[in-house]
């Protein structure tokens, strides 16, 4: 690549302020990627409200067709239903088939030399499970029904199973699967390393199975013992939101949104309107977002840049906001990571 074109989906609320912080991580990357070239995309219930539309056709043939990979930001979801409109990120994941979400945790030790207390990552199907929004209300004999379909697929399962698997192998730690579980899923994930050739690639793997109350109650018991957790669409997004108050705040945990030929960076958080415009949304969940991406794309180097960079500002602990005890602004911990960066 002589240049890598990465679109660019603020969405809504802090969205605004948080993805400007990744891009400018990016740049302060210099010549240790190819030039980045960045296009910014309508996406989010913002743009819904001023051109009825969530997640325009533009932005997608956009995504598809010009770029190596994306950032998204965060978007608001009414809490009414609002005629027309559902969640352009739902509809992303599904367009682009980016079937897996990848949620580390990671708590940052005060001495880089020592092993951090939590070091997880969250495996999330990301295309099915309730997100299919197939709900119906109806009127019965208690007042309103409401009833929604949710689906488990044996393919989407094998699918994110695999991609568990693949990324246990990887790891240095533990090296175990911890499917958290009811049904065609935990079977599916079960039956992966039969199913996918060759036969022993995954037996340094070890499965662990748990249901999902417990396993939240585990980790915050224990949460050294979690390496790798894969899960069902929703139970994912249950988990590594509580798995990102072990480590201090939503603000600090990236994702990627993968599949087979794009991948999108995001921060697990969500547009929180309580802060919007205060300009104290902490950047770091979108910067290590960022480097998550990079790192998917072979920039593995450049991504270590930006996660060392993060890390010391964390542990020296004087630019930190608000959600992380500190007073200091979006922008001033964004000025300290790129410093270092
Ligand atoms: P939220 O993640 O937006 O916020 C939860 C709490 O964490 C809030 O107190 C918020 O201030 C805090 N927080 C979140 N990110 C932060 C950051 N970067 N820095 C500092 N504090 C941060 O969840 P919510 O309040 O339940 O939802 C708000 C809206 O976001 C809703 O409309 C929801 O549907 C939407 N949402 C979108 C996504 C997404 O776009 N993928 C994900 C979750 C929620
Ligand atoms: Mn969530």
């Amino acid at each position: 690549r002589s240049s890598l074109k990465i679109g660019l989906l603020p969405g809504d609320g802090i969205g605004h302020e948080v993805i400007p912080a990744a891009k400018e991580a990016i740049e302060a990357l210099g010549s240790s990627i190819p030039k980045p070239e960045f296009v910014s995309l309508n996406a989010g219930f913002e743009y819904f409200a001023r051109k009825g539309v969530a997640l325009p056709e533009e932005t997608v043939q956009i995504l598809k067709n010009e770029c190596d990979c994306a950032l998204f930001g965060a978007v608001n979801s009414p809490s009414r239903k609002v005629t027309g409109y559902s969640s352009p990120i739902v509809a992303l994941r599904k367009q682009l088939d980016l079937y897996a979400n990848i949620r580390p945790v990671v708590s940052v030790a005060e001495n880089p030399e020592d092993k951090p207390d939590v070091d997880l990552v969250v495996v999330r199907e990301n295309t099915e499970c309730l997100y299919i929004k197939d709900e119906t209300t109806t009127i019965g004999p208690n007042g309103r029904e409401a009833r929604a379909t949710r689906l488990i697929t044996e393919r989407a399962s094998r699918r994110i199973g695999k991609s568990a698997f693949e990324l246990a192998l990887n790891r240095p730690r533990k090296s175990n699967v911890l499917s958290i579980t009811d049904g065609l899923f935990r079977e599916t994930v079960r039956f992966v390393p039969k199913s996918i050739e060759p036969v022993g690639k995954y037996d340094e793997v070890t499965i662990a199975e748990q249901l999902v109350d417990s396993a939240v109650y585990k980790l915050f018991r224990e949460p050294q013992v979690f390496d790798v957790m894969v899960a069902p669409n929703l139970y994912g997004d249950i988990i590594s939101d509580a798995a990102a108050a072990l480590v201090g705040s939503l603000g600090l945990i990236p994702s990627i949104n993968s599949g087979d030929s794009f991948v999108m960076g995001e921060p697990v958080h969500g547009s929180a309107p309580d802060i919007t415009g205060k300009g104290i949304a902490n950047p770091i969940a979108s910067i290590r977002s960022a480097a998550l991406m990079l790192h998917t794309l072979g920039y593995g180097d450049a991504a270590s840049r930006i996660d060392r960079a993060v890390n010391q500002v964390i542990r020296e602990g004087q630019y930190l906001t608000p959600d992380l005890g500190g007073s200091a602004k979006t922008d001033e911990v964004t000025k300290e990571i790129l410093k270092r960066i």
